[in-house]
């Protein structure tokens, strides 16, 4: 029997656990509550147990697995160990070591960050498939990023490598960003940024705007609004992915992706938004053999559990 991989993609509220083919095809997934409790400890024993389960029932086992890859909410250093996640509560854990102990020894496991693997799951299955490099920009409550060389993940030499949200676009930003700089992506380009930017163009003047009539609107209520021709709602978005243009332009000049992919909540607003943000990368970028294609994400939520699975392959390559 071929063997199959398997991809976790550890979150704060469930981990998601896919079984898939070496050739990238999903035959199944379910999911485990995360455990936060006494520091995160019994998330990976849940986990080992449901795939040990999962194994049994289906009438295979470990030997099965040409191995297990998993997704973690975090900086992961390069030899795999987390020095503090504190989605997850954990602080000094080996997830790769630990939960190949747990799945009996003898399993292939390796752990990188969540937003790399999903940058890697794209590459192999979604928005960027048929590429081999890519950078994920994940737009969602923060701004999330992920970057795939040659494909390769760049973890860098502290698991900090695709950081991407917190590049820092505005200088003149009074406002703290969660990680205390001031004028990082995230504020501009994630959900939350939009609507704050939304906001503050409401405050500064007096243009009529749908968005008025909304006090507690979202971020898909300034989208649909710039869609529908409402002309503040539409600056903001254009203010906004003004400064994702710039980002990308940035990191096309440091490593010249084949393709952006832009993910996330706010990328529900599809080829609209692609449009806004090519326009910015592209004036920004003026060396037009230095432009990037930038496309869509497609497997949402699913992203992690891919890429985590396609870690493995790697290894398989290598033996
Ligand atoms: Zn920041």
């Amino acid at each position: 029997m071929e063997k199959k991989c398997i991809g976790v993609d550890v979150g704060g509220t469930t981990a998601k656990i896919g079984l898939l083919s070496v050739k990238g095809q999903l035959l199944d997934k379910w999911e485990v509550p995360t455990g936060k409790a006494e520091n995160g400890k019994h998330i990976l024993p849940d986990i080992a147990r449901s795939i040990l389960d999962y194994l049994k029932g289906s009438g295979m086992s470990a030997e099965d697995l040409a191995g297990v890859g998993i997704g973690v909410p975090g900086p992961v250093m390069p030899d795999g160990g987390v020095e503090v996640c504190v989605n997850l509560g954990w602080e000094n854990v080996n997830p790769a070591q630990e939960l190949n102990r747990l799945l009996g020894g003898g399993v292939y496991v390796k752990a990188i960050n969540d937003a790399n693997v999903a940058a890697l799951g794209e590459m192999w299955q979604g928005g960027g498939r048929g590429h081999k490099s890519l950078m994920l920009f994940t737009l969602g409550t923060g701004v999330g990023g992920g970057m795939v060389l040659d494909e390769k993940i760049v973890s860098g030499f502290r698991g900090m490598g695709g950081e991407l949200g917190h590049i820092v676009v505005n200088f003149d930003e009074p406002l703290q960003c969660n990680c205390h700089n001031h004028g990082c992506l995230e504020q501009y380009a994630s959900a939350t940024g939009i609507v704050r930017e939304a906001r503050r163009a409401l405050e500064a003047s007096g243009q009529p705007s749908v968005l008025r009539e909304q006090p507690d609107f979202s971020c898909k209520d300034v989208l649909d609004a710039a869609k529908g021709g409402d002309q503040l709602a539409l600056k903001t978005v254009h203010h906004c992915m003004r400064y994702l243009g710039l980002a990308m332009h940035y990191v096309s000049h440091m490593t010249d992706p084949e393709i952006f992919v832009i993910g996330g909540g706010v990328s529900k607003a599809g080829q609209f938004l692609l449009d806004i943000i090519r326009q910015y990368y592209e004036g920004f970028t003026v060396m037009g053999s230095r432009r990037a294609a930038i496309g869509l994400a497609t497997l949402g939520n699913d992203a992690g559990m891919y890429g985590a699975a396609r870690l493995i392959l790697d290894r398989e390559a290598e033996d």
